[in-house]
């Protein structure tokens, strides 16, 4: 069989492409995705290609497993899809960071600034071992509002938080920097834009 010249070039295209091409050029923006003005990155055409989930999986995998996490603390939902196998594949704890009111056992709760008005999240009291390595994981850093306040329930359960890491970073927004300034740890992130 014949292989068309145009499907080689787009192949040899394809295998030069770094990781964070790769999966970008997967990633679908939804324009107005909750409200009006916002562009939605939604991720789970990802999950349609197995080896793309496992080639992102190793690469976060390298980067957290130097921390020596102990746990990784995940922020509801989409955080759970790549927090849950983080855990499973580095041998550590999942610890759910969830919505006010989601979780069934006692918990510890902090509120947060939103664009408009405020929100909340919690974790169960007794999830974080105290001491323990805590990596929190989320699917996008944009403001960092969320994971400020994912870090000050792991702080006040007497956690170490060793690190942070997402998917995606909206660059453009202070995120990463308010995290770096707040807690003292680099925020990993594979995609930036
Ligand atoms: P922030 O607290 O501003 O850093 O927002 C991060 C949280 O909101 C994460 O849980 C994201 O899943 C979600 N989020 C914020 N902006 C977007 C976006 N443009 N696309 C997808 N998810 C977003």
């Amino acid at each position: 069989m014949v292989i068309p010249a145009v499907y080689l070039t787009h192949t040899s295209q394809h295998n030069y492409m770094t990781l964070a091409d790769k999966f970008k050029s997967v990633i679908r923006d939804v324009k107005d995705f909750p409200k009006p003005g916002i562009v939605f990155k939604d991720i789970t055409p990802v999950f349609n290609d197995p080896h793309l989930v496992g080639e992102l999986l190793n690469e976060m995998a390298q980067h957290i497993t130097v921390l020596r996490p102990d746990a990784i603390a995940a922020i509801e939902a989409r955080g759970f899809i790549f927090g849950s196998l983080l855990a499973h594949h580095l041998g550590c704890k999942f610890i759910p960071i969830r919505k006010a009111g989601k979780l069934p056992y006692r918990t510890r709760k902090e509120e947060y600034s939103l664009e408009y008005g405020k929100a909340a999240i919690e974790i169960h009291e007794d999830a974080v071992v105290p001491g323990s390595r805590i990596v929190i994981h989320d699917d996008l850093l944009a403001t960092g509002g969320t994971a400020e306040a994912a870090g000050k329930l792991v702080e006040n359960a007497d956690g170490a938080l060793v690190g942070f890491s997402f998917l995606i970073n909206l660059s453009f927004l202070p995120g990463a920097e308010n995290l770096r300034t707040r807690f003292g740890v680099n925020p990993y992130c594979i995609a930036e834009y």
